[in-house]
Formats: C-alpha cells, structure tokens, sequence
C-alpha cells in the first residue's frame, strides 16, 4: 500500500523521536485540517457539535475522544501543548490563562492541606506572594531558602514536605541551582521537584531530562517573545498532568485558542531568538563589567560569576537577562534608568525589545524590607532584559545612562 504524503495531514509522532529543538519548534504539535493549510490552523470556538445525539452521549461519557468545550479541551491550544511538550521532552502540557495560573494549578492540584513546600527565595514577585499569602491560608506552608544553600534545602526538609520549587537561573539576580542536587534531595524525601524554566526556556535548559518532575513556564515572556499575549503552560508525565487538567477543567484558568496560536508561532523563531539574545546579553554582561560606574554585574556567562561552570554544564546558553549594581543608590539607578531613550521602561522580560526595570521598586516592590534584604534586592540594581537590537545601538543608549551618572 502506498501512502500518499497528503496522509499525513500531520508529522506522526514517532518520527519526532530524537529531532533537535529547532525542529520540534516548527513541526511539533501541527494539527492540520482537511484544507492542508500549510501554516498552523486557530479554532476560535467556545464549544463543538455533534453528528448524533449517541456521539454526544459517547462525547460526554468519555467513550469516544474529542472536544466538548474549549474549558476543557481546543485543538489549538492542544497543537501548542503538543509543540511545547515536545519541546521540553515531557509525556504531556497543559496550558493555561498565565503563568501564575499555572504554578496556581499545579499547587491546586498537587498540594493539600498540612502540606509543606520549600521555595527558592528571590523567585518572582507574584510567585512569593502566592505561597506567601494565599497558599498559606489553605494550609500550605512555605520556606524560602536560597537557591545556592545546598546545606539549607537539606535543612528546611520536614517529613510533610511535598514540593521544591526554584526557579534557575533566579530573577534578577541570576544564581544557578544545581539541579542534581535538589532533585536528589527532593526524590529521597518523596517531594515533587517543580522549575519554572522561563528565563531559559526549553532551547537552552531542559529540567525534566535533569531531574525535574515539572517544568512551569509563564508564555508571556520569552516563548511569546513579543510582547502580545498573557499565558503559561505546565509540562511533565500524564500521571501529575491529569490532575492538574482536571483542576484546569474544574476551576477554569485555560488558555484562550486565540493566545495559544500566537504562542504557537511564537515557539517557531525561539531557538533562533534565544541566541540573539543570549550573544547580545554575553557581549553587554562583559562591556558593562568594564564601566566604572559599575559595582557588579550578575550573569552566568561571566567568568567572574561564581557559578559559571555549573551553569555551562546544565545550560546551552546563558540568557538574556543580565542584572547590575550602579554606584550609589536609588537616585542613581533611576537616573540611569531616565537617561536611556530606546529601551523601554516596563517590568516585562523576554521581548525581543530590550526593557529596564528597577526590582527594588517594581517587579520586587512588594516584598517587605526584611525579605528584599534576604534576596539581595538592593536600591543600586538594575536589570535589564536583552532583546535583539544592534549590540551597538544598546551600547548608544546605555552609554546615556552612564553619562548622566557622571553629570
Ligand atoms: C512572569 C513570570 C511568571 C508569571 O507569569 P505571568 O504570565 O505573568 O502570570 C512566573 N515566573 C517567572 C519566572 C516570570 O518571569
């Protein structure tokens, strides 16, 4: 029997098996129509219909697969769950409304009450308050440690602890965790081990071929890479990922088939994109070492930075977001700030623009004076989100910040 190639109205799974990331990010997860649209199809439609009332019945009963309702089920946002799940080398993905309702999700799902999690202190903002706040009213209690304590991770281990949860490299600060360690630690006490892989996305880290039980993304930020949508997505085997879509199903954060197609495009140029930015961010981490208005610069491609080999061991690339101290204080680093005429102000990361924020008053202003202390969230650091611009053109609009530091 021959088998036309218009068969195969998608690539079987099986000749996934063993392609790079770069292929997967333009073939995984295509589900193609009957018109054989070359580009990926978006299915805007809150509900599907039936041939018979049997198929609903069967639909409903579980008995026959397909879609009911685009809360629990949409082909487009399947076809982005496939692609990213193919990505990051895991079994199964599920998508959601943010990437808070991610990690929300798979707290939700995989957490009761009396449950302990231990988090790496200095995790994004809003994650902090989650556990801090919300998660601790339902019974969960949570210990922030920092990333690099290897001696406090085994500390803060209790016989109810559920969870690790990092995020590696850490946000704004760039310390790397050692995988290898905290998923060992997390696998002799029977705790799940959850990264929030955002900052180096699949083409540079994978974290469940190194231990990881789940890999959380917030989609806003590098797998969208400009800027458009709001979204996020949860990774890793059938046997966590069928609860966490039975509490998506249930509680209702999905994500919207219009977003999951712009994710889905977004996927398609970020290995492309993630070396742009990770060659741009290399050349500036080492250019603003050389500033004298410059105390420190965090960035685990430096050679100063102390834990540059582990970071060349676990990662392909070190990024693009790149954190300094400018002599002086809060004056200075909004001064700095206020100079720069082309890279934009905003708290968001992962654009191909580059952005500037100040953590102390933003993305980290939330936390009390005490805890940004602990995090090493000081009033003179500034980070910057590397996009893809010129090097020399970013170096142009640096270089204002630092003049206005001398005027
Ligand atoms: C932005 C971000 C989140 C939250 O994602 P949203 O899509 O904004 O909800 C979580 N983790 C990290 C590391 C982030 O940068």
């Amino acid at each position: 029997m021959t088998v036309g190639r218009e068969e195969h109205l998608w690539i079987p799974e099986s000749d996934l098996d063993g392609m790079s990331v770069d292929t997967l990010a333009v073939r995984a997860g295509q589900v193609r129509t009957g018109q054989l649209e070359h580009s990926d199809a978006i299915f805007p439609t809150s509900s599907f219909v039936y041939g018979s009332a049997a198929q609903a019945a069967a639909r409903f009963g579980g008995e026959e697969p397909g879609n009911i309702y685009s809360r629990f089920t949409n082909p487009t946002v399947q076809g982005f769950e496939a692609r990213i799940a193919a990505m990051e080398g895991g079994e199964k993905a599920v998508a959601t409304a943010s990437g808070m309702a991610a990690i929300l999700s798979t707290c939700m799902a995989l957490l009761q009450s009396g449950d302990h999690v231990i988090c790496s202190r200095g995790v994004f903002g809003t994650t902090n308050v989650l556990f801090q706040k919300y998660m601790a009213r339902f019974g969960v209690e949570t210990t922030f440690v920092s990333l690099t304590d290897a001696d406090g991770w085994e500390a803060a281990v209790r016989p109810e602890t559920r969870m690790l949860f990092i995020e590696t490299p850490s946000n704004p600060l760039c310390e790397i965790a050692d995988m290898d360690a905290l998923s060992a630690l997390a696998r002799a006490n029977d705790a799940l081990f959850v990264v929030d892989n955002c900052f180096c996305t699949p083409v540079l880290q994978r974290p469940l071929e190194q231990g990881a039980d789940l890999v959380i993304h917030s989609a806003t930020k590098y797998l969208d890479g400009q800027g458009r949508c709001v979204g996020g997505v949860v990774v890793g085997p059938a046997r966590y990922l069928d609860e966490i879509y039975g509490f998506l199903r249930s509680a209702g954060p999905t994500m919207s088939p219009f977003n999951a197609w712009v994710f889905q495009k977004g996927l398609e140029t970020l290995p492309i994109r993630m070396r742009a930015h990770c060659n741009n961010a290399l050349e500036l981490a080492n250019w603003l070492e050389s500033q004298p208005s410059v105390e420190k610069v965090f960035y685990a491609g430096l050679e100063s930075h102390p834990q540059h080999q582990l970071a060349k061991k676990q990662q392909d690339g070190f990024g693009g977001i790149v954190s300094f101290l400018v002599k002086g204080g809060r004056e200075e680093a909004w001064r700095f700030i206020d100079a720069t005429r082309m890279i934009s102000i905003t708290a968001n990361l992962g654009d191909v623009k580059t952005t500037v924020t100040h953590p102390a008053t933003t993305t980290h202003g939330r936390l009390s004076p005490e805890d940004k202390d602990k995090a090493d969230i000081t009033e003179n650091l500034i980070r910057l989100s590397v996009g893809i611009e010129a090097i020399d053109d970013l170096k142009t609009d640096l270089t204002r910040g630092f003049q206005a530091l001398k005027d």
